[in-house]
């Protein structure tokens, strides 16, 4: 730990980034809504959209949590959050049985947001959670097989359709990630998923990069935005029925084809 960290520990006062109440950066009872492993179910589920799991639920004290650490500089958050990408990582992993080494493969900041808040936020969680995976005893790692490219706009405010195309070719391989270990499994690691579009640009491009013997392209996320109407799939961990589950009625015939993203 730097000099400054540890001198702002000394002088400010710590709040919980959840709920407000001194003491830790993050309580008790706000760290327990990250330890609740879940199927990311967007709204409108997007075709392609690779089984992802989320520690928690995007909701609640959990955003301002997120928030904290992502628009607010609270660093110290990087610790539980990483943690808790980690559990979502391992929770994704039981639905591969025998699944190989996992290289966790951050999805890429655009060049906008990082200019905006200098750092790369998803990769400091990447880190975290491989240190956390590791010290579990999974062979994990962490590659950068994914670029940006070009100028995509933010993504807020737009419908379905321009959020399709806004993301179409917003991703492409990285070769500098060099070639993963054979067999390994191949997980997308982002803070939080909202409507998918994203992941499901990204994995479209990770397919690509699956090495021989691995498994499908999976995601994790801290937490995902809930879907209200959306049955718990919490207790994922232990199960390998999640492919079936995340994929609604009438989507198993589409998810192998080439479907669209939103
Ligand atoms: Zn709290």
């Amino acid at each position: 730990m730097g000099l400054l960290p540890v001198l702002a520990d000394l002088v400010l006062p710590r709040t919980c980034a959840g709920c407000g109440v001194p003491g830790r950066s993050l309580c008790p009872r706000c760290a327990v809504l990250l330890t609740v492993p879940r199927l990311a179910q967007p709204r409108r589920f997007p075709p392609g959209f690779p089984p992802t799991v989320a520690a928690g639920a995007y909701a609640g004290a959990v955003r301002p949590v997120v928030n904290a650490f992502k628009e607010h500089g609270r660093a110290e958050l990087a610790r539980p959050l990483g943690a808790a990408l980690a559990l979502a990582v391992a929770a994704v992993r039981t639905g591969v049985p025998g699944a190989g080494p996992v290289v966790l493969v951050p999805v890429p900041a655009s060049r906008a947001a990082l200019a905006a808040r200098g750092r790369d936020h998803v990769r400091e969680l990447t880190l975290r959670a491989v240190a956390v995976l590791r010290a579990e005893g999974v062979v994990a790692e962490q590659r950068r097989l994914l670029r940006r490219r070009g100028r995509v706009r933010d993504s807020a405010g737009l419908t379905a359709a321009q959020r399709r195309a806004n993301l179409a070719g917003t991703f492409a391989a990285d070769p500098g990630g060099g070639r993963p270990p054979e067999a390994a499994l191949l997980v997308l690691v982002d803070d939080v998923v909202t409507t998918g579009a994203t992941l499901c640009a990204a994995a479209a491009v990770l397919e690509q990069r699956v090495p021989e013997g691995g498994g499908p392209v999976l995601a994790a996320v801290v937490a995902a935005t809930p879907r209200p109407s959306a049955a718990s799939a919490a207790g994922v961990t232990g199960s390998p029925r999640y492919r079936v589950r995340n994929v609604p009625p009438g989507h198993h015939d589409r998810l192998s084809g080439q479907g669209s993203c939103d």
